[in-house]
């Protein structure tokens, strides 16, 4: 490994290149902190980079297609003069004064402030077709793709509060929308299930799997299996919507800072402060609730103002702390 010689510190590294990291980068960039984005080096651009239309991030009267907006996110904060990176961050250290991350090619960086901007992975099927139809009838967004399903019978996977909110979302637009569930019973909370009971437009197919999505360019098949029985049946339905949970990307810092029981890291109220002083994170990372491309970007936006004041009210004064002829982004002792 060739470690950099800790003669450099920043004043910011950001983890994550979603619509979060991104909207931070463009803040602090424009606000002359110099932020190095690690944009993750085969998921840049996050999670709409799997995605067709987004028709709900506004600005764009006619939409515009996921990975579209991501390159525009990515170009203003070049714009501006942020750092980007196609590259990981492997490892982090957080419990001090200096943080330490360490990236995919090796190279160690030294930051005051670290934002983790790195996202909550929605759960998969893993099933065959899944991938391939994933935004061509395929979804885990109800709120973001309901709307392209008007008229139309659809699926929903899976069994818990999450799922019927979907279900039940989807009726507003679905004519038919099947809950499709591994057991007898659902997970969720007994009033959800009431309500999506009550629902006329929605069906409930029991101790049911499915083994593979299918259609040609676009979803018009589920080939499903009897979890009990073992028996194969085919359900017709132009949409999938998966609903089996979401695990928030906190693998690298997991261990070093507070989580909140939903797994997502814990912020000190509105703010994005984490439990270390200097490192804050930002949107779906500590999102258990709304998950969306705009709720991301304001809180990137958060996260760079809280930087910021964090920064400005930390810039080391004491001789014995940094050299008086030092400033940030200018070696310091370690
Ligand atoms: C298929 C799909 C369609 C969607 N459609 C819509 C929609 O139409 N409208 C809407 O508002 N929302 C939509 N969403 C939700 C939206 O994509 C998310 O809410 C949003 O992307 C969250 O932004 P984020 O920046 O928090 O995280 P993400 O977009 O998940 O980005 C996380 C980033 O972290 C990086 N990362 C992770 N680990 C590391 C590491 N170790 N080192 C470096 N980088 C790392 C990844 O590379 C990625 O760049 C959709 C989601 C999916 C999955």
């Amino acid at each position: 490994m060739t470690e950099q010689t800790p003669d450099q510190v920043h004043d910011v590294v950001i983890v994550g290149s979603g619509p979060a990291g991104y909207t931070a980068a463009v803040y602090m960039a424009r606000a002359n902190l110099n932020p190095i984005v690690l944009t993750g080096s085969v998921t840049a651009g996050g999670e709409l980079m799997n995605t067709t239309d987004v028709e709900n991030f506004p600005g764009f009267p006619e939409g515009i297609m996921g990975p579209d907006l991501m390159m525009n996110m990515e170009q203003q904060a070049r714009r501006f003069g942020a750092d980007i990176r196609h590259e990981d961050a492997t490892e982090l250290i957080l419990d001090r004064p200096i943080k330490q991350i360490t990236t995919g090619a090796g190279e160690v960086l030294h930051s005051r402030a670290v934002v983790l901007a790195t996202g909550s992975a929605y759960r998969e099927l893993g099933v065959p077709g899944e991938k391939e139809l994933s935004g061509h009838g395929v979804s885990w967004c109800a709120t973001c793709d309901g709307f392209f399903f008007r008229e139309q019978n659809i699926a929903v996977v899976g069994g818990g509060d999450s799922a019927m909110e979907e279900a039940l979302f989807l009726t507003k637009f679905a004519s038919q929308v099947t809950v499709l569930h591994r057991r007898e019973e659902l997970r969720a909370s007994q009033i959800m299930v009431d309500r999506a009971k009550a629902n006329e437009k929605i069906t409930f197919v029991w101790n049911t799997e499915v083994t593979e999505v299918q259609g040609e360019g676009k979803v018009s098949r589920l080939i499903l299996r009897d979890t009990v029985t073992g028996e194969p049946s085919a359900l017709d339905v132009t949409g999938l919507f998966v609903a089996i949970g979401h695990d928030p990307r906190t693998a690298l810092f997991k261990d070093q800072l507070t989580l909140t029981a939903d797994g997502t890291a814990w912020v000190d109220g509105r703010s994005s402060r984490t439990s270390l002083p200097g490192v804050f994170a930002a949107g779906d990372v500590l999102d258990p609730t709304y998950r969306q491309a705009i709720t991301a970007a304001g809180s990137g936006c958060v996260a760079a103002l809280d930087v910021e004041h964090w920064l400005a009210d930390n810039v080391p004064t004491d001789a014995a702390e940094v050299p008086s002829e030092t400033t940030l982004n200018s070696p310091v002792p370690l």
